[in-house]
């Protein structure tokens, strides 16, 4: 009897659908996902750092890194709206499971690395041909200078009658 009953259970639990479900693949609809930084984009600038109401970014610009500290993060998203490169996004991914507080640290990309050195360089020489107009400019005015000085027949032309307007007014 007990093989019979014993049959059926396996019978049954071969044509029934599994009583749990499947791990979904995909975050629900409404979560906010984690925190993600794209390193081709990111200029190291810290806006990111200062706008985190729990310190869990870090940005060492000399070693040229970026940090975080997941589960110091409380998914506001207040970096990734402060972010002037847009290189920060709240990624849709489940992330692997941990039991230990970590940090996690990106380099910058060689790519952003080299894109920022050629602004720094264009900002540069923009600065110095501006530096150097200016200079000229200004080298142009002081030869030009003593050529607009009034002659000495303007000069002995006499002045208008300022003082005659000032005794009407104390009239
Ligand atoms: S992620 Fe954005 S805000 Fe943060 S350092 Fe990089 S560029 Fe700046
Ligand atoms: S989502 Fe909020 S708590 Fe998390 S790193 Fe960004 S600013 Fe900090």
């Amino acid at each position: 009897m007990a093989i019979v009953s014993f049959n059926k259970t396996v019978l049954h639990n071969l044509i029934s659908k599994p009583k749990t479900r499947k791990a979904e693949k995909e975050y629900p609809a409404g979560t906010r996902g984690h925190v993600e930084n794209d390193m081709d984009l990111c200029i190291l600038c810290g806006l990111c750092s200062i706008k985190c109401p729990t310190h869990a970014i870090t940005v060492d610009k000399n070693e040229k890194t970026w940090s975080i500290r997941p589960m110091s993060c409380i998914q506001c998203r207040s970096c990734v709206d402060n972010c002037p490169k847009k290189s920060l996004s709240m990624g849709l991914r489940f992330q692997e499971p941990g039991t230990e507080k970590i940090t996690k640290t990106f380099k910058q990309s060689e790519k952003a690395i080299a894109a920022q050195e050629a602004l720094m360089k264009a900002a540069k020489e923009r600065a110095a041909a501006a530096a150097a107009a200016k200079a000229a400019a200004a080298a142009q005015g002081g030869q030009a200078a003593p050529a607009a000085a009034p002659s000495p027949a303007a000069q002995a032309q006499p002045t208008p009658a300022a003082p005659a307007n000032q005794d009407q007014n104390k009239e």
